[in-house]
């Protein structure tokens, strides 16, 4: 399941995975101090740089982190300065009180540590807030009071000896709420509330936003409170979270559309980008996976699997609205099948373009910022996960041509996507125009790009051309207007028989052509009828198009 395989992500060689109750901080300043605990340097170090957005609040560390309330509550060896130099943030005399109680906490738990650990370097810190170090300590005018500050003992972090790190981890462990953790199966105290949010979902708090959790009684059930309904322990949680945030920052591994956010990543590293196949296909690329998915021999199975999450934001919490884990292989068959189902000729009759999921999913909306997380699950589902299109994603399609009163590529893609997905044996036709197909919708599509061509060979400047007009109608109900539109043809072929014969011939003979194959006009279309209606539409002009380039350069 999801969090399981976010914890393995933690886990892989490289990742630097944290120990428990620490978490991935900023920290801004460090004092510099001798093995003996002395001050090196009045001034302190400061690890920022204002000129990279990641390191403005410092270089950013593993550091001991536990969730906080206003309660005084030291953390180990890295605090701000009303812990670490016992600074108030103002100077009310209220908060001088509580700044020495917060100083003296830091002490007391920097004491306990030496004591406990014999560790050299805590030891040393320890001395040094003991005596009077921190006075000669000399702040710059842009000290940031809000900002991390530790120590550095000759040059060593104390709070990154494992000594030290087991010791905050048994400081932390509660006996409260033991029960198995849900990813890791053991027997532990499970997170009453989880420590870290998670940030980059759209619609998400700034703050970030918490993968689970009930904060709300109505999510509460079987008497268990906030995040013990789904029992995970400190170090599992930790690591999903990390896990999770890193795939959300990565560019290789995330993608946001319209409301959602998608995460990729696979069992163990690969050179193949899903992620940028998805978004951005460059036609070089989609060759290169089919001819490795259709040129692979059945063998073995390789190891690695794939996995895809769809997330979104409701109320501050993460929902997973899709998860995929399958194996590799099947999911880059999947997507070079997703390749060949969307393959259209261009709008002039170029090579077919790949699409990425935004193009395909801007077909079913007017605007891209409309779409609906839904739409783009199923896109991704049927990318990578080799599932059917649903066939309310066409009706959208089809509405929007019959809106726009035109067929645009990514419409035509989509169609083709959604009409080869639900029949999987009918896969490359359809890419450009089919002769041999007699279906009365796509003939009927046909028909009226060729009656169109019609009036504008013989009058370029019309303003609102047929299909302006009646696309709509045509493409629902095309007994009722198909009559007219051919008799209204007649004096634009006749006036092209008489100006331009060449023209006349080519277009009287694709008429004739596919009236002959029609028979009769269809009284109504279905939702599937409509999009092969579009697509015939798309196809004949597209052919049209490329044949009038053809021969305006047989002339030059
Ligand atoms: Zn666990």
């Amino acid at each position: 399941m999801f969090l399981q395989r976010l914890v393995e992500y933690a886990e892989r060689p490289g990742f630097d995975s944290p120990p428990d109750s620490y978490a991935e901080t900023p920290i801004r300043y460090l004092i510099e101090l001798d093995a003996d605990g002395r001050l090196l340097k009045p001034s302190l170090t400061d690890t920022a740089d204002a000129s990279q957005r990641e390191l403005r609040r410092g270089l950013r560390y593993l550091a001991p982190a536990v969730r906080r309330t206003s309660a005084v509550k030291a953390l180990l060896l890295v605090d701000n300065a009303t812990y670490v130099l016992g600074r108030a943030k103002d100077d009310t005399s209220g908060s001088d009180e509580r700044a020495r109680a917060c100083r003296q906490a830091f002490y007391e738990l920097v004491a306990d540590c030496a004591q406990s650990t014999g560790d050299p370097g805590v030891r040393a810190v320890a001395s040094f807030l003991e005596g009077q170090g921190s006075a000669q300590i000399v702040l710059e005018d842009d000290f940031d009071g809000t900002a991390n500050i530790s120590f550095s003992v000759a040059g060593q972090l104390p709070f990154e000896r494992r000594e030290v790190q087991r010791y905050w981890a048994d400081r932390n462990e509660t006996q409260e709420n033991v029960m198995q953790c849900l990813v890791c199966g053991q027997i532990r105290p499970a997170q009453a509330r989880l420590q870290r949010a998670i940030k980059g979902i759209p619609g998400g708090q700034p703050s970030g936003t918490a993968i689970i959790s009930a904060n709300e009684s109505a999510f509460e059930s079987y008497g268990l409170e906030a995040s013990l309904i789904a029992p995970i322990c400190g170090a599992c949680a930790e690591r999903s979270h990390l896990a999770l945030n890193r795939l959300l920052r990565d560019e290789a591994h995330h993608l946001i559309v319209g409301k959602s956010a998608f995460v990729f990543w696979t069992r163990e590293a690969t050179e193949f980008s899903f992620l940028e196949m998805i978004a951005q296909p460059q036609p070089d690329d989609v060759r290169q996976l089919l001819l490795s998915v259709y040129g692979r021999r059945a063998g073995p199975v390789e190891a690695n699997r794939f996995y895809a999450a769809a997330l979104g934001a409701n109320g501050g919490r993460v929902q997973v609205r899709t998860w995929l884990d399958t194996p590799l292989e099947e999911a880059q068959r999947n997507l070079a099948r997703w390749f060949v189902r969307q393959r259209i000729v261009g709008r002039w009759g170029e090579e077919p373009r790949p699409l990425g999921i935004r193009s395909l999913a801007a077909a079913t909306v007017r605007e891209l910022g409309d779409v609906p997380a839904q739409t783009v699950q199923s896109l991704l589902l049927a990318a990578v996960g080799g599932r059917p299109l649903p066939s309310g994603l066409a009706y959208q399609v089809v509405q929007r041509t019959r809106a726009e009163q035109t067929v645009q590529p990514h419409h035509a893609a989509m169609l083709k996507l959604a009409l080869c997905s639900q029949q999987p044996d009918q896969e490359e036709p359809m890419t450009q125009l089919d002769l041999s197909n007699t279906h009365p919708a796509y003939l009927c599509g046909r028909l009226l790009a060729e009656l169109e061509q019609a009036q504008f060979a013989a009058s370029p400047n019309v303003r609102a051309s047929i299909v302006d007009r009646y696309y709509g109608t045509a493409c629902t109900a095309p007994a009722t207007v198909f009559g007219t539109l051919i008799q209204n043809a007649q004096p634009h072929l006749a006036k092209l028989q008489r100006d331009r014969p060449g023209a006349y011939a080519g277009i009287q003979r694709t008429l004739e052509e596919i009236l002959a194959a029609l028979g009769g006009f269809p009284r109504t279309l279905s939702l599937n009828d409509q999009s092969l209606f579009a697509l015939g539409y798309y196809h004949q002009r597209a052919h049209n198009r490329a044949q009038a380039i053809a021969y305006k350069e047989a002339q030059s």
